[in-house]
């Protein structure tokens, strides 16, 4: 089956009963026996659902993995995984890792005593030098949020397996339509489902897909005993916006693109970020492992000023946290997405006040352009 066949083909398709075509919303939370223990697969929702697990066996086919999992939101999903782990384990992370991820870390799971090290993960002999007796694990995201960093995940890969340690990888910004870590050695992706997948800004999710039958039952063991678990009609949402997925992934990439080459001629615009750049530092080893640059853009305007005045006269960019969604949107990471993470820490990373970060949507590209070039005219 091919890519875009399996978004609407994998998983589980319809309802064999009724022949409904798109899967029931089984909106139930408990389910009769027969007998003490005679079930038909199910007993309590949270332990399984059937609308959950269309969705769980799709994003399983789609990432190429053994098993998948559907969380209440993204960082539940991380969260999850993280508590696969236990006190006085360490875990290497990508330095410039979502901001969520970064207070997870650095403010709760601290509590539990789970040792991390950030690391730019872009040079895979940082990995290595960071590994240490108790390490456990590397958790990495390519490209990064906002400056699209690349990371090898064939070379983490190979780092992972000869040190015994599982390879997380979260896969948000790539989608499973333009990058399968699996495929490259990963033992788990992750995913917040609010972004591209869902693809709508209306659904909050996250999805896991694990590569062997002992992950799958550890993290569910973790799914069923902490109990995050999403919804049947977030899942079934999830699943209508999967089926988009492909197509909505090329129209975004080729907008993408008319918009880097426009943001190229732009004289207030500089450090250009967008992995499908061949002046990208990552672009080569973004191009062995992708299939696409993805719809995110992130770009110095020069101060903080500047960066006021677009988001005050933009008219079809929207600003809002968030991306990978139909409509174009904007943030300034600084203020934003980042701003839990300290002034000293984000000027370390490169996030100036002046750094924009666009997700291209499904407009009409003159529009894009034209609303960007008369916003910055003021
Ligand atoms: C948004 C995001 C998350 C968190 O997901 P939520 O669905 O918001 O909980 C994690 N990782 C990345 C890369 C994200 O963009």
């Amino acid at each position: 089956m091919r890519r875009k066949t399996k978004l609407i083909h994998g998983g589980i398709t319809g309802d064999e009963q009724t022949g409904a075509v798109s899967v029931p919303i089984y909106q139930v939370s408990t389910y009769k026996q027969d007998g003490v223990g005679q079930h038909k697969g199910y007993e309590y929702s949270r332990t399984g659902n059937p609308t959950r697990f269309a969705l769980e066996e799709l994003i399983k086919d789609i990432e190429g993995g053994h098993a998948g999992f559907a969380f209440a939101s993204g960082m539940a999903a991380i969260n999850s995984v993280l508590m696969m782990f236990k006190s006085g384990d360490h875990i290497i992370f990508t330095d410039d890792v979502y901001g969520g991820t970064y207070r997870l870390l650095s403010k709760v799971l601290n509590r539990f005593n789970i040792e991390v090290s950030f690391v730019d993960t872009s040079d895979v002999q940082n990995v290595k030098s960071a590994i240490q007796s108790n390490t456990k694990a590397v958790y990495v995201e390519t490209p990064t949020n906002p400056l699209l960093k690349i990371t090898d995940l064939q070379a983490v890969s190979e780092l992972a397996q000869e040190h015994n340690l599982t390879f997380i990888v979260d896969n948000t910004f790539s989608t499973p339509y333009w990058q399968n870590p699996i495929d490259q050695g990963a033992d788990i992706v992750l995913h917040s489902a609010t972004k591209y997948l869902g693809g709508h800004s209306d659904v909050v999710a996250g999805l896991v897909v694990v590569n062997s039958q002992q992950l799958a039952e550890e993290l569910h063991f973790v799914l069923n005993s902490s109990g995050a678990v999403l919804g049947p009609q977030d899942s079934w949402l999830l699943m209508r916006g999967i089926k988009t997925l492909g197509i909505r992934m090329e129209e975004i990439e080729s907008n993408t693109r008319e918009f880097v080459s426009f943001l190229q001629e732009h004289p207030e615009v500089s450090n250009i970020y967008y992995p499908g750049l061949e002046s990208h530092g990552g672009h080569d080893v973004h191009a062995k492992q992708a299939r696409g640059g993805g719809g995110m853009i992130s770009f110095d305007v020069g101060s903080s000023e500047n960066a006021d005045k677009l988001l005050r006269n933009l008219r079809y960019f929207t600003l809002a946290e968030s991306l990978g969604a139909v409509e174009s949107l904007i943030s300034v990471p600084a203020k934003m997405t980042h701003a839990s993470i300290p002034k000293e820490r984000r000027a370390e990373l490169g996030i100036t006040d002046g750094l924009v970060r666009v997700s291209i949507g499904l407009e009409d590209i003159e529009d894009l352009k034209e609303d960007f070039a008369q916003a910055l005219r003021g």
